[in-house]
Parts: C-alpha cells; sequence; structure tokens
C-alpha cells in the first residue's frame, strides 16, 4: 500500500481539509496514476455535505473528485492499453461487476454492482473508495481512459463527469441537426452541453437565472439566451423545443421548461438536487411530453466523447486553482459564480 495525500471532508459540515488515505499496490490489471488535475463536479459538493443522504449516504472521511486527469506511473503485468508515462484519464466509475448485461453493452454506468470513484465499499482496502482530490490513485485498466494529445489536460479533466453526462442524453436523443435544444444552468454541465449541442447542429438555446452569462452563452455556441427568471422573455418559446437537457443541482420548477417543449418533446434531467421536484402532470399530458434523466455514460462512450473532443478541439472552460483553495469553490459554486469549471492543479498538494 502507499500512503497518499488527500482533501477530505470529516463531516457534512466541516470543510475539506489535508489527510492521508492509502492507496493499494496495483495488481496485475491495475494501472497507478499521479493525478495531475481534478475537475470539480457540483456532485462533489451534494456528497461531501451529504445532501444524498436518502439515496446515497456520505460515509466520512471523503475524498471526492471525478474528472481526473494524470500521467501512469506504475502498471501490472497484465495491462496492455497502457504503459508509464502515458496520460490518462478516470471519471465517475473505477470498476463493475463485467458480467451483468449492462456491462456486456458497455453501459457500465447502469450495472448494480458498478464502483463509484469516491464512496463505494472498496474491494481491495474494505472501507470505501477516494476520489481524485489526492496525489494519486489505482485503478483497473479497464476504467481508464484514452486523452486526445492535443487539449490542455486542465481543460480535459471535467470531460469525464461533466463532459460525458452531457453528451450521452444529447447522442441519445437522435439528429439534432436543425432541431431546437434546451439547456437550462449555465454551470460544469450546462456549458459542456452547450457546446455539444451546437457542435451537432441544434439550435441552441440556454436557460440562465444569471443575466451576467449572457456573453459567454452566446461565445460557447448557444444561439439564443433566455433569463428564466423573466416571465416576458420565457412567454415567447412556450411550445417551441424540441428537446431540454436540465443541469440544475437546487430545486426549481421544471413545469416551466415543460411548458417550453412542443409536441413529443422531451425534457432529460441530469441534475441530481436534494429535493424531488414537483411535476404537473397537466404539463407532461397536453402534448404528450415525456421527462427522463441520465447517468453518466458507459466506458465504450466515454471514450467515443473524448475522441470527439479531440477531433473538434472542445475542452471545458475551466479556472485553475490549488487546492487549498476548494472550500471557497465550493461556495463559489453555490452561487452559480463559477466560469464554467473550476480544475484543481494538483502539484499545489505538494506544498502541504
Ligand atoms: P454547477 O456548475 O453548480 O451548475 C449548476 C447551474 O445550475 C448553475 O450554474 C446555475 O446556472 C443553475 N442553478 C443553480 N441553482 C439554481 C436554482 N436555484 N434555480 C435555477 N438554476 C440554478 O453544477 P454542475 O457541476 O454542472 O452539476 C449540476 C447538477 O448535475 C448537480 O446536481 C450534479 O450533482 C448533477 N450531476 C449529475 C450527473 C449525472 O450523471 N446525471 C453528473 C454530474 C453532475 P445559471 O447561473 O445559468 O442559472
Ligand atoms: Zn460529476
Amino acid at each position: 500500500m502507499t500512503t497518499t495525500r488527500a482533501y477530505s471532508a470529516a463531516s457534512a459540515t466541516s470543510p475539506l481539509a489535508l489527510d492521508s488515505i492509502q492507496r493499494r499496490d496495483t495488481t496485475e490489471t491495475d494501472v497507478q496514476i499521479e493525478i495531475l488535475y481534478c475537475g470539480i463536479c457540483h456532485s462533489d459538493l451534494h456528497y461531501a455535505r451529504d445532501e444524498w443522504h436518502k439515496v446515497m449516504p456520505t460515509i466520512y472521511p471523503c475524498v471526492p473528485g471525478h474528472e481526473i486527469v494524470g500521467r501512469v506511473t506504475t502498471v501490472g503485468a497484465k495491462v496492455t492499453k497502457f504503459k508509464v508515462g502515458d496520460n490518462v484519464g478516470v471519471g465517475c466509475m473505477v470498476d463493475s461487476d463485467h458480467t451483468c448485461q449492462n456491462c456486456k453493452d458497455g453501459q457500465e454506468q447502469l450495472c448494480p454492482n458498478m464502483t463509484m470513484t469516491y464512496g463505494s465499499p472498496d474491494k481491495h482496502l474494505g472501507g470505501v473508495t477516494y476520489g481524485g482530490y489526492s496525489e494519486s490513485i489505482v485503478v483497473d485498466e479497464s476504467f481508464v481512459l484514452n486523452l486526445p494529445a492535443n487539449l490542455d489536460p486542465a481543460g480535459v479533466a471535467p470531460l469525464l463527469c461533466a463532459g460525458i453526462t452531457t453528451y450521452s442524453p444529447i447522442r441519445r436523443w437522435g439528429d439534432l441537426n436543425g432541431k431546437k435544444v434546451g439547456v437550462v444552468g449555465l454551470g460544469g454541465l450546462g456549458h459542456m452541453g452547450v457546446k455539444f449541442a451546437h457542435a451537432f447542429g441544434a439550435h441552441v438555446v440556454v436557460f440562465t437565472t444569471s443575466p451576467g452569462k449572457e456573453e459567454d452563452a452566446l461565445r460557447l455556441g448557444a444561439d439564443e439566451v433566455i433569463v428564466s427568471t423573466d416571465a416576458d422573455q420565457m412567454q415567447g418559446h412556450a411550445g417551441t423545443f424540441d428537446f431540454i437537457l436540465d443541469t440544475v443541482s437546487a430545486d426549481h420548477d421544471i413545469n416551466a421548461f415543460i411548458n417550453m417543449l412542443g409536441v413529443g418533446g422531451n425534457i432529460t434531467l441530469v441534475g441530481a438536487p436534494e429535493k424531488p421536484l414537483a411535476v404537473m402532470a397537466f404539463a407532461l399530458l397536453a402534448g404528450r411530453k415525456s421527462i427522463s434523466g441520465s447517468l453518466i455514460g458507459g466506458i465504450p462512450e466515454t471514450q467515443e466523447m473524448l475522441d470527439f473532443c479531440g477531433e473538434h478541439d472542445i475542452t471545458a472552460d475551466v479556472e485553475v486553482i490549488p487546492i487549498q483553495k476548494i472550500n471557497e469553490a465550493y461556495e463559489r459554486m453555490l452561487t452559480s459564480d463559477v466560469k464554467y469549471r473550476f480544475s484543481i492543479d494538483m502539484a499545489s498538494l505538494e506544498a502541504e
């Protein structure tokens, strides 16, 4: 085992602070990775503060972080995909049962025995898995991704969660060319949703509660921006959307967006607010609309997304911070003051 520096939360109310954790020795199929950058996902905050207690109670201490980019430092004897020195990525999952139908279909995120990067039972060491707010990690090679060489690693890290979480439902929807697509919330997920929907030829409309983000939204690929708190702006678009991706992390009126959908339209939730959302049945009935959800994406699709980003020169817009600013970053995320993803420069851990 290796002792590794990390940032952990000791309870739902404690700030993240320096800690030390154990990483296993590499098995035959493992890759050991020195972590260079780790994105900060709103899920990290939900989890560190035990906001998902009813579905997924947090076990403390917890080390969040599932947007990991790093360099391979050791490979097990049977590793075939990677060699020492490769730049690689790890997202929200580090293992699954490899045998169920979902795993066979490359939909490991739906495997009933999937191991999340943090907060799942650790099959090797006992306790729970620890995420990317740390110096290094050891992962089975089948859950390690190849990174496009042409992209900035700090901006690639968020692709491992925010990227795949928005790419997957947008791809699944079908041919978006010329379709009217809404993205609700311009944060980490939302800004990637805008980039992908734009890349797939949609007419992209951003719904934001932050009027100050309008210029950025247009620069990121939106064709129009609607301030969702302005009733007049909302009214003009009722019944006109084919598809809406809802990335909002907090309670909000989803019916206002269902009303934006045309006949047969769909709103897909990727945001995971702490409290249930109230859906007005009539908003769905009239117009035969549907609401659905989507969870990250499988490993093959994550690799496809990374390759697509390499070909189209797509990365997240990041503000790179040292790990010492993590608690401040969480507070800023809560006030929607993130443009549009924090990416931690993990070299800053060495200063501790
Ligand atoms: P984020 O960067 O904080 O962005 C969320 C955005 O939602 C904010 O920037 C803000 O955009 C909007 N928003 C926040 N509070 C709001 C409110 N009260 N009413 C209306 N809009 C509000 O968060 P993120 O990292 O993108 O994550 C978003 C959500 O997705 C989180 O709940 C996270 O846990 C979840 N998630 C799900 C998956 C999955 O697999 N399904 C994966 C990753 C994350 P504006 O300023 O533009 O309004
Ligand atoms: Zn995430």
